[in-house]
Order: structure tokens, then sequence, then C-alpha cells
């Protein structure tokens, strides 16, 4: 069982974050690179212990564990350590204008100060330290907070981490929903939560409290679309490799298909043949098949489930609630708005399929519900998934295989609308913690063209101020008499300020 950190201690922990972020410890690159590799080393030293929680947790088979939780992190390590000085330093957009053309600009990057991350249950590695990683190369203190849903992986972390990370900086706080809901009072300088849309909702009303900024990483619905013109062999693999992947507890599996009519059957006859090859006559029996997290989101696919008719499930539908085994299950035919599938996330090993006679049907139903974390397409013609994209909108889109594109970290990756808001990894996670400081370093000379600018007001400082900001006017005439008026009026402002000068001078 988890020990939550005790709710009158939670204040103390973020002032003491707040106290080492003002003293500027964080800031300095060197600390910054020597947290990344002491975020290595734990990885590398509790890998084992990782792994033996993930398992405890999810039954996540160790090749998941490893792909999807550990290696992510360590490649998000490296990427920052080696990109940490091109990230951090100033940069220095293109001037635009005139008056400050003799002065310095720059952007300087600065981190935000305090982040709250905030994890969930489903890859409660990964979805933990990722945004973490970005906190520390940007040089922010973060209250770390795990799911407590894994509650295996919550202690590990809670236990493990602070041996490794600078407290001073650094702080796993165990919260169930009492904790969080006080951790969530206190001030942060950004809120990175990842979980379901309800308590992102939650999440966003308490940071506008303080105009926290936040980034929202949330679910939903994401499609898979089936055309006439996809390889169906290997939809059939890539499409249920993403579904059954821990168990279909990911936030971008594919949460439903929708497949050309004329390509209906042999899709299904497909899938028959691929989740046989993935996980044998059974899959409860299968070292690569995973379990659902806990009874309560087994009940909830239970209910799924129970209001399927059987004739309707043509894979599966075994359960074994002791378990918590769920099997790959796809039902066929479903309708666009059933009330037990159609409605909300899956979120679990159940694939409902729905025929549709052309791309305009499968766009107005994706356009029907919200926009999704992912949408993946798979389409041997380009016209098909150009057409497709063109009409729709969600997080992010994949052709012709599903999850992949998470794993390229040089893509950001969020929802939009209620999949989420904000983006992270890589370059992105960096900016995502970071303050883009906008700073300019005026000169000090050449006071006599500023000049232009003060009162008393005159039509010939119209005319310079005009000139300089807007460019001459078009027309010849108008021009020779704007050039003749700007270098008159500049005469007289230079003349006049070296005056004031010499006489300032003799005071
Ligand atoms: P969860 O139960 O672990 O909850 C997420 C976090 O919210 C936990 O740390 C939990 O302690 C906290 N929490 C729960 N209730 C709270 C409350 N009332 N106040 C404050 N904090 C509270 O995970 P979940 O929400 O069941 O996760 C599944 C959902 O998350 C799915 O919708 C999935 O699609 C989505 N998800 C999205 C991503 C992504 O990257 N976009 C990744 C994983 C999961």
């Amino acid at each position: 069982m988890v020990e939550f950190t005790p709710v009158e201690k939670i204040p103390g922990v973020v002032q003491e974050l707040r106290k080492t972020f003002d003293e500027g410890i964080t800031k300095d690159l060197a600390f910054r690179k020597q947290q990344l590799e002491k975020m290595l080393l734990f990885l590398d030293e509790n890998s084992k212990q990782i792994e033996q929680a993930l398992f405890k947790d999810l039954h996540k088979p160790s090749i998941e564990s490893v792909t999807a939780e550990i290696a992510p992190i360590v490649d998000e390590c490296k990427y920052m350590i080696k990109n940490l000085e091109r990230l951090a330093k100033p940069s220095h957009p293109k001037k635009r204008f005139a008056l400050n053309a003799s002065d310095k600009t720059y952007i300087r990057k600065e981190p935000k100060g305090v982040a709250l991350i905030i994890g969930a249950w489903n890859y409660p590695v990964h979805l933990l330290l990722l945004p973490v990683v970005g906190a520390i190369a940007a040089g922010n203190c973060a209250v770390i907070k795990p799911s407590e849903v894994a509650e295996h992986t919550n202690e590990l972390m809670e236990k493990a981490l602070p041996k490794y990370l600078d407290p001073c900086a650094y702080a796993v706080v165990s919260a169930g929903v009492v904790e969080t809901t006080a951790l969530l009072e206190q001030r942060f300088d950004h809120i990175f939560y990842t979980g379901n849309g309800a308590v992102g909702r939650i999440v966003m009303t308490a940071a506008a409290k303080h105009l926290t900024p936040v980034t929202l990483e949330l679910g939903g619905k994401s499609p898979a679309i089936v055309t006439d013109t996809a390889d169906i062999e290997l939809t059939a693999h890539r499409l249920l490799w993403g579904k059954l992947y821990n168990t279909g507890q990911t936030c971008v599996a594919p949460d439903y298909v929708l497949v050309a009519q004329e390509k209906q059957e042999a899709l299904i006859a497909a899938f028959r043949k691929t989740v046989q090859e993935f996980f044998g006559k059974n899959a409860q029996e299968s070292d690569s098949y995973g379990r659902i997290i806990n009874q309560r989101q087994f009940d909830r696919l239970q209910r799924i489930l129970d209001g399927i008719a059987s004739d309707k499930i043509v894979v599966g539908g075994q359960t074994d609630r002791e378990n918590l085994f769920v099997a790959p299950t796809i039902v066929s035919p479903v309708q666009a708005d059933d009330p037990h599938l159609m409605q909300d996330e899956i979120f679990g090993p159940i694939l409902p399929i729905i025929a549709v006679k052309d791309l305009k049907e499968a766009v107005d139903i994706v356009n029907s519900k919200d926009k999704p974390l992912a949408m993946y397409i798979f389409a041997g013609k380009s016209s098909d998934y150009n057409y497709i994209m063109d009409k729709t909108n969600s997080g992010g889109t994949l052709v012709n295989d599903t999850l992949m594109h998470l794993q390229e970290m040089s893509l950001p990756f969020g929802g939009i609308g209620p999949s989420g808001m904000g983006s992270y990894h890589g370059d992105r996670s960096f900016d995502t913690f970071t303050h883009e400081r906008s700073t300019m370093i005026k000169s000090t000379s050449l006071e006599a063209v500023n000049q232009a600018r003060y009162p008393p007001y005159s039509d010939s400082k119209k005319q310079l101020m005009s000139v300089l900001v807007f460019g001459l006017p078009s027309a010849a005439g108008a021009k020779i008499k704007a050039i003749t008026t700007v270098f008159g009026a500049a005469w007289d402002i230079f003349f006049s300020s070296s005056k004031q000068n010499n006489q300032d001078s003799k005071l």
C-alpha cells in the first residue's frame, strides 16, 4: 500500500522547492546535466525493479516495459544532455522596427519556476518521468506526482527516485484525491497533467485560480480508418498491435475501426488470424499479453461487454475477474451511435468495427465526435489519406501504422480540444517548461533620432515617424517631398539637440 504524503506537509514541500528555484541552483546548465545523468543512473540501477513493479501493476510484458517505459526516458535524457546548450541559448529573431536598428534584441530561455507533474497509471514510468526530463532540462524545480493507481510503481518512485535526483529541487509526492487536491491549491508556475478529461477539468480549474499555465495530456476515442485501398494483412498486424499493446490501456490506442464495407469481412478474417499469431489460442496463457490495472477498470470493461449481443462478438469476449483478464475482443457489426461502444473511450482490448460506404461517411462519423488524440489511416493511395486529413482534426495522425508516431520524439505529442492542450517530447518538452523572455538592450546613442517620438509633436516629426515606421509613400512626388521633410526634420532635431547638449555642458 502506498503511503500518501500528509496533506499538512504539502505547502512546505512546495515552499522548499521555490526557495531552491529562487536561489538559482537549477538554472545552472551543469546542474541540469548532472541531474539528467542521475536520472539515467536511476533507470540503469533500477531497471529490474521497474520491470517488476510494472509487472505487478499491469502484468506488463518485459519487452513493453523496456521499449515503452524505460527506453524513451533514457533516449530523452541523452538527447537533452547533448542538445542542452543549443536549447538553452538565447535566440535572435530578425528585427523589424527601424527605430530599433542599432539596438540589441534577443529571447532569453528561462525556466518557468516550480512545476507540478501529475502522471497516469497506464504507463506509470514513461508518463511521469518524460515530462520530468523536460522540466529538469529547462531548469525548473518539480513536484513529481505518480499515479497512485499503479501502486507498486508509485512506491518505487517514492522510495528510489529521491536517492538520485537532488531532493532540494525535485520532490516525489505520493497522493490520492485528497492530497492531490491540496497540491493543486498551491501556486505552481506550470502544471503538466496526464489522465482523463474529467480530472483535466479539475486541474485546469485549480490552475485558473493562480493563472498557472497547463499542459493537459488527455485521451478520447481515436479512430482507425481502413480504406478500400489498404493492405489488409498489414493493417491487421499493425492495427491490432497498437490496440492490444498494454492490453488496450493506451491513450493513443485505436478505439474503433471505420472500414470500407467491401473490406469488412476480409479485415475480420485477418484480425482473427492475427490474434492467434500474436497470443495463441488462449491469450490468458500468453506471456505477451497484459492484464487490466484493477477490478474497477475490469468491471467497467465487463459492463461494456455485457451490453453487446453475443452474436456480435466475432473474436474473444472471455473474461476472468480474479485474474483481471479480458481477451482480445472484436465486435462487428457496430453502429456509429452504439450506446455501449461508441460513447466513451474504451481503454481496454475491445475493438468495435463499423462499416462505412465511403470516405465521406467515415469523415462524418469522426467529426460527429470530440477531436481525437490520434487518428490512424490505412490506405494505399495518398489521395485517400490526404482527403481524410483535410476534412478532420486530431492531435496527431499516423498513416499505415499505429502508436509509432509517439516513439518519434522529434514530433510534438499532444491533443486538440477535449483530447488535450499543449504538447511535449524533445525540443517541445524543453519549450513547454521554458519562458521565452523578450529582451531589448537599447542603445544610449542616436538620441537625436529618438527625438522624433518625443513631444512636442509636429508635422515634420510625424513625417519622419511615418517614413521610418511605414516606409516612403509610393508616389514619386510624395516620396521626394517626404525625403526632403525627413532630412529637414532630422537636421532640425539634430541641430536643436546638439544645441541643447552644448548648453547642458556649459552648465
Ligand atoms: P489516473 O487514474 O492515474 O489519474 C490521472 C492522475 O489524476 C493521477 O495521478 C491521479 O492521482 C489524479 N487524480 C485522479 N482524481 C483526481 C482528482 N479528483 N483531483 C486531482 N487529481 C486527481 O489515470 P486515468 O485518468 O484513469 O488515465 C486514463 C485516461 O488518461 C484515459 O482517458 C487516457 O486516454 C488518458 N491518457 C492520456 C495520455 C496522453 O498522453 N495524452 C496518456 C495516458 C493516459
